[in-house]
């Protein structure tokens, strides 16, 4: 353990990419700025390991930033695919796969009563706020501070992940008369939300928010905040839009909205619902979803969408995810990770706390004991976690490169992997 690892065709391939793809990645938060050094080019995964270009393995608790809910490869996914890929890749019409799956989304959160597939989560929040004003005949929508939703125009303002990572929470080229339609409130904080909707109730057409935030790391919502959002929507006639394309499956099999109680009248998805596949979803009361051409005045399309690989991928992850046990099988996993590693931060005398909803993780260097703010998290120790970062990544434990993404278990990780991150951690925080 420990020993240097060479990652000499991973440094030889990212200096050729460079040279032909912005940034030689084609998403920024892979390109390392937020721990330093070079990205790994991976060339294949199994189970919960990754191997790169150099053949080194690693603990994988990226799992493609949430997807891979059943690790690499998994059997069952691999050969739905398998048997879809003989009969077309794509038809521009409509399939019985896409029916399939959305009645199971409808089934397992039953706040969907009608879903549209898209292609990302990008496209699922951008419709889902088209919707919803076009519901309303309002403009203004709210988000939260250190919340992604993917690159839309407006959501691009004080928004976590990437945007967080690279210190560059607004991003060019979004016009300011579109930035001003945004109002950001305080994760976490139900007064400043009652006091915005006080103010301008009336020209709210939606609240969006990730039921449990995570991209500023992992923040779960502090006990009355979601339920205090849906009276303030309901109150003054506003949609309430949970972003699960993390939460949705990840937390347990009926998303954040079955742990916590609340039902909203909108919900975006991706993700878990793709298997590893783009794939995106927006959905959820009829009365609103009806909005949607071909049946309503509210336009959206997608030459790509409900494409039978990505559907099939889907549905066969939802069909594992669905059987007994499963979510209580990855709860305790993720337990006894976080359990063995607060011990052994503790033990090293590491200020260091950790956050968990179901199969997801946040870790921060922290003296605080819970973390439910954006501004906590801000104040979290970076430059600690950076080192942490590569002392792991050289023990073979692959962690998402910045202090602020939220971590990821799957079914695949077991003793085996579990045990070689504790030991790799307590190496690791040993030398911090
Ligand atoms: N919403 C949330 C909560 C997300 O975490 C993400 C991506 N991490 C998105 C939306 C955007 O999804 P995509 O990257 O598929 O466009």
């Amino acid at each position: 353990m420990s020993s240097e690892k060479s990652r000499a065709r991973s440094e030889k391939l990212f200096e050729s990419s460079q040279k032909f793809i912005p940034g030689g990645v084609n998403s920024p938060v892979r390109a390392f700025k937020g721990v330093g050094g070079n990205p790994i080019f991976f060339k294949k995964g199994e189970g919960a390991w990754l191997i790169d270009e150099d053949d080194n393995r690693y603990v994988d608790y990226v799992g493609s930033w949430g997807p891979l809910i059943l690790g690499h490869c998994h059997p069952a996914i691999i050969a739905a695919l398998k048997a879809q890929l003989d009969n077309g890749l794509s038809f521009g019409a409509p399939t019985r796969q896409e029916g399939e799956l959305a009645e199971k989304i409808t089934q397992l959160i039953p706040s969907i009563e009608s879903v549209r597939l898209v292609n990302s989560g990008t496209e699922a929040t951008m419709s889902a706020i088209r919707l919803a004003r076009g519901f309303t005949h309002r403009n203004k929508i709210v988000k939260f501070e250190g919340c992604y939703h993917g690159h839309v125009d407006s959501l691009l303002v004080k928004a976590g992940s990437g945007a967080l990572t690279l210190g560059t929470p607004d991003s060019l080229g979004i016009p300011e008369s579109t930035s001003t339609e945004t109002y950001i409130l305080p994760f976490n904080d139900i007064d400043s939300a009652t006091k915005l909707f006080e103010q301008s109730g009336n020209d709210i057409a939606c609240v969006i928010i990730e039921p449990v935030a995570g991209n500023m790391n992992c923040v779960p919502p502090v006990a009355g905040y979601l339920q205090g959002l849906r009276e303030l929507c309901t109150q003054h006639g506003a949609v309430l839009i949970f972003d699960a394309v993390m939460t949705g499956f990840r937390t347990a099999l009926g998303g954040a909205q079955s742990v916590y109680g609340i039902t909203p009248d909108l919900t975006t998805l991706g993700k878990v619902i793709g298997g590893g596949l783009p794939v995106g979803a927006f959905g959820g009361k009829q009365e609103i979803m009806e909005l949607l051409a071909p049946n309503g005045p509210v336009y959206q399309a997608g030459t790509l969408s409900g494409n039978p690989l990505a559907v099939t991928a889907g549905l066969a992850t939802l069909l594992e995810i669905s059987k007994p046990e499963f979510f209580d099988a990855l709860t305790i996993k993720t337990e006894t990770l976080l359990k063995g590693l607060q011990e052994r931060a503790d033990s090293a005398g590491i200020a260091f706390t950790t956050n968990q909803v179901g199969g997801m993780f946040g870790c921060f260097f922290s003296e605080e004991k819970l973390i439910t703010s954006f501004s906590q998290v801000m104040d979290c120790d970076v430059a600690r976690f950076k080192n942490y970062f590569h002392l792991m990544l050289n023990n073979g434990v692959y962690l998402a490169p910045s202090a602020f993404e939220t971590g990821f278990v799957s079914a695949a990780h077991g003793n085996e992997e579990l045990q070689l991150t504790l030991d790799a951690a307590e190496q690791a925080f040993s030398k911090l």
